[in-house]
C-alpha cells in the first residue's frame, strides 16, 4: 500500500533506483561468474586507483600495467563509479 503511494509521488525516483539495483545485481552476478583466483578486492582496487587514473591521464596503458585493477573495475560497479568520478574530477582539474 505504502509502496503504491510512494510510486505515485516519486515515479522517476523509483525507476532510477530500480535501474541502479539491476545494474548492481548484474555486476554482482558477473563477478561471481567470472571470478579469478588472482583478483583483487575493492580495498586493493581503491588503493591502486589514483595510480591507475594518473596513468590514464598520462596517456599510458593503465589496463596493461595494472591488469588486476582493470579487471576489478570491469566486474565491480561500485569501484567503476568511483574510478569514473575520479577520472572526471582530474580531467576537470587538468
Ligand atoms: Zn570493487
Amino acid at each position: 500500500m505504502l509502496k503504491n503511494i510512494k510510486r505515485k509521488i516519486f515515479p522517476d525516483r523509483q525507476e532510477e533506483t530500480a535501474k541502479l539495483e539491476a545494474q548492481k545485481l548484474r555486476g554482482l552476478v558477473r563477478s561471481i561468474m567470472t571470478a579469478r583466483p588472482d583478483e583483487i578486492g575493492c580495498e586493493e582496487c581503491y588503493e591502486a586507483l589514483d595510480r591507475f587514473v594518473e596513468m590514464k591521464l598520462a596517456g599510458k596503458d593503465a589496463a596493461e600495467a595494472m591488469p588486476l585493477v582493470q579487471d576489478h573495475l570491469e566486474r565491480c560497479y561500485g569501484c567503476k563509479e568511483e574510478f569514473e568520478a575520479l577520472l572526471v574530477a582530474l580531467y576537470a582539474l587538468a
